[in-house]
């Protein structure tokens, strides 16, 4: 059995004094909730401060991206020993905005992947399709390749301590939600592939969340199709009384 697990993706959003306010709302928010996993990914500016908020709630603490290498000449990067010390338990790799902005290659995203695993972090891996990808009917294709790009050299024991989360890109930021049914067939799809790379036993304990436009009235509908283990909530997750409607849907 899934422990179903919401995450909060603050992005580019909220000043240190602002992300320790919205911690705080959020922790009494999700008070007394319990069988399912939450955490929120402030940016990194923020996250010493959020840490002394959320620390010993039961609330999580994740970065929303990181480098693979631990230290040296890389400018502008920060590291996983770093996000330890910030009191990080997660970190979202392969986010769809890191790798339209940013330049982010399934082979990057391995990188970071088995960095984070060695750093003992959690890490939530992003995949999914764009627009025109789905209008071709390659989705499958495409989330695939994502996939196995990223498990490439990962052990079934590093893999179960990943999770995935499948957000189409259309559905980002824009109001457009995959419906359950579409969602569901996609999870279901990763969870044959998880099989085939591993066996049934990992692929049944590896959680995939969606995202996408998540908002409180269309959580509970997704969340309880069999293949979908929480969510990855951007937008909704800068409001503490709609993010924690949306953890609550996962119980
Ligand atoms: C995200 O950024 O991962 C996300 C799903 O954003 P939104 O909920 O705003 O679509």
């Amino acid at each position: 059995m899934r422990t179903p697990f919401v995450a909060g993706n603050w992005k580019l959003n909220k000043t240190p004094d602002e992300a320790e306010t919205l911690a705080r709302c959020v922790v009494d928010a999700v008070s007394g909730v319990t069988d399912v996993d939450v955490a929120i990914c402030p940016p990194f500016t923020a996250l010493e401060r959020v840490s002394s908020v959320v620390c010993c709630t039961g609330v999580g603490l994740g970065a929303q991206n990181m480098y693979w290498e631990a230290e040296g000449a890389f400018t502008g990067e920060v590291s996983a020993p770093m996000l330890l010390t910030c009191g990080c338990e997660y970190v979202i790799l392969g986010h769809s905005e890191r790798r339209q902005f940013f330049g982010e290659t399934d082979d990057t995203v391995n990188r970071r992947l088995k960095a984070a695993l060695s750093a003992d972090l959690k890490p939530i891996v992003c995949i999914g399709e764009s627009f025109d990808e789905r209008q071709a009917n390659v989705t499958e294709q495409v989330v695939e390749t994502q996939t196995r790009g990223a498990l490439d050299g990962i052990s079934a024991e590093d893999a179960q301590g990943i999770t995935l989360a499948y957000e189409p890109v259309w559905a980002i930021g824009t109001g457009l939600t995959a419906t359950p049914e579409q969602a569901e067939a996609v999870h279901a799809f990763l969870r044959r592939v998880l099989a085939q790379i591993y066996d049934e036993d990992v692929a049944q304990g590896i959680r995939i969340q969606y995202g996408g436009s998540v908002k409180p009235d269309n959580a509970a509908e997704l969340f309880q199709q069999d293949n979908i283990d929480g969510g990855l909530i951007g937008g909704a997750s800068l409001e503490a009384d709609d993010f924690a409607a949306i953890v609550k849907a996962a119980i």
